[in-house]
């Protein structure tokens, strides 16, 4: 880490005991604590990723995935809701580089201008922007499809529909929210809109009783003829498209981030397992419970599962993150398509492992084996399941294959070298 990467770890490191302290309880009552709002904003953390020039910390996919990580070990809840909180930067840093970039008409450029600079020092001053693209409607192609819709009126849009999920909903001052502009089919009419939380005919979806991550205040809005201004919407045609050309990975980028969520609850099952079995001990030879064969199976088994998540997890950060660009955007897509499978499984494992070795007495609602488990259960179906990712990947290297069978045959002087024809020298290195 750099020295600044340090210090903006150390504001997340300071907050952590705060959010340990609330987890049992915010899990039990499925409520995002309140006071977490104030705690994240005092210590700036809103505004983690958002360049200096607009009154950030300066952070980048690095210190969020720390963060995440972090806060993940503390409250895995929060951290996923403080997630959804910063994805919504990239509604600010990835239009700016489509304009860079030259991707937007002089006339656009500065009505996108400012709209991703509202995003950003809205992020900055403190402001919690809840990020609402997910929808109940759903498509065979698509991850995520969006049936909200935005109708142009005067000054404005109206907003009407439904979004299924969407961390911290009655808690984020304003939701970021996806939506399709009337008339379009295609991803070309997709415009984004800061709905104030108390705005005119917003309302809350029932209670979300989730399995795990309870505490995300993951309820979801419905929109009922929401009026929305003119300015504070992004909602030029194609704007969505082409910011989304500027992320280094998948969609916006920055999801491996929520995998770095369920790595720092998948740790902190494991040192507590490691804890209590080692402290406890055999009332005939004295000797700890993590001494048992059994147990050693179950530690070796967990202790692979967590290896893999951060293997994975660290080879998509680096690659998302390395300057100059070490791979390719296609494949920095397909990696993350199994490696968010690979580690969220893997952190799953660690949980059962974990369940195992501390027995019926450690296997309750609210113990941190139990709890551990609920949640990185989500982990498994949150965005997609790992077989999806796969599918896509042998899609992928298939249709690739596939087309390589049939380009037309090199000429003989345009031959490619093979083995044979290289020194020995060329295929050592
Ligand atoms: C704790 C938590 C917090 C979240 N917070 C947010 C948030 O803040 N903002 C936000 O926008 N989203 C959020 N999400 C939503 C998350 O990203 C969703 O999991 C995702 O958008 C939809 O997942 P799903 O396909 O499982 O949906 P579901 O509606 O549960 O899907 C139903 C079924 O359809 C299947 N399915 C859906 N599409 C396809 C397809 N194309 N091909 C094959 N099968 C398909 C699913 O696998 C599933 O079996 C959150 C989710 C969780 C669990």
């Amino acid at each position: 880490m750099t020295d600044a990467e340090r210090a903006r770890a150390q504001r997340v490191d300071a907050v952590l005991p705060a959010l340990r302290a609330a987890a049992a309880a915010a899990d039990r009552t499925a409520t995002f604590p309140d006071s977490h709002v104030g705690l994240l904003r005092e210590a700036g953390l809103l505004g983690l990723v958002v360049p200096e020039k607009f009154g950030g910390l300066g952070g980048g996919l690095r210190d969020l995935a720390a963060a995440t990580y972090a806060m993940g070990t503390a409250c895995p809840s929060t951290a996923l809701a403080y997630f959804f909180h910063n994805t919504s930067a990239s509604r600010g840093l990835l239009p700016l580089e489509a304009i860079d970039a030259g991707l937007f008409a002089a006339d656009d450029v500065p009505v996108v201008r400012a709209f991703a600079e509202k995003v950003l020092t809205r992020m900055a001053d403190g402001v919690w922007l809840a990020n609402f693209a997910s929808e109940a409607v759903k498509t065979a192609k698509a991850n995520i499809t969006i049936a909200t819709t935005a109708r142009k009126v005067d000054g404005g849009w109206i907003l009407q529909g439904e979004k299924s999920f969407g961390c911290a909903t009655g808690v984020a001052d304003y939701y970021l929210t996806s939506a399709k502009l009337e008339g379009y089919d295609t991803a070309e009419g997709l415009a984004t809109f800061f709905v104030p939380r108390d705005a005119a005919g917003v309302s809350v979806r029932a209670p979300w009783d989730g399995l795990g991550m309870r505490a995300t205040a993951n309820n979801g809005i419905r929109l009922d003829e929401v009026f929305i201004p003119a300015e504070e919407a992004l909602a030029v045609p194609g704007a969505f498209t082409k910011m989304l050309t500027m992320s280094r990975g998948s969609f916006v980028g920055n999801q491996l981030a929520i995998a770095a969520v369920y790595t720092g609850c998948a740790q902190r099952v494991y040192d507590e397992t490691l804890a209590a079995t080692t402290r406890k001990t055999f009332a005939d030879t004295g000797e700890p419970i993590a001494s048992s064969p059994v147990h050693q199976v179950l530690i070796g088994e967990m202790t692979r599962q967590l290896r893999t998540a951060y293997l994975w997890l660290r080879y998509q950060l680096a690659i998302e993150t390395a300057e100059p660009p070490i791979k390719p955007k296609q494949e920095v897509f397909t990696q993350w398509r199994l490696g968010k499978g690979a580690v969220t499984e893997a952190c799953f494992q660690v949980a059962l492992g974990a369940l195992k070795a501390g027995g019926t007495s450690a296997a309750s609602m609210d113990g941190v084996a139990g709890r551990a488990l609920r949640d990185l259960a989500m982990g498994l179906v949150m965005t997609f399941p790992a077989e999806r990712g796969m599918l896509e990947v042998a899609r992928i290297v298939t249709d690739a294959t596939a087309n390589e069978l049939f380009t037309p045959a090199p000429s003989a002087a345009d031959r490619p070298a093979t083995v044979a024809d290289t020194p020995a020298a060329e295929v050592a290195r």
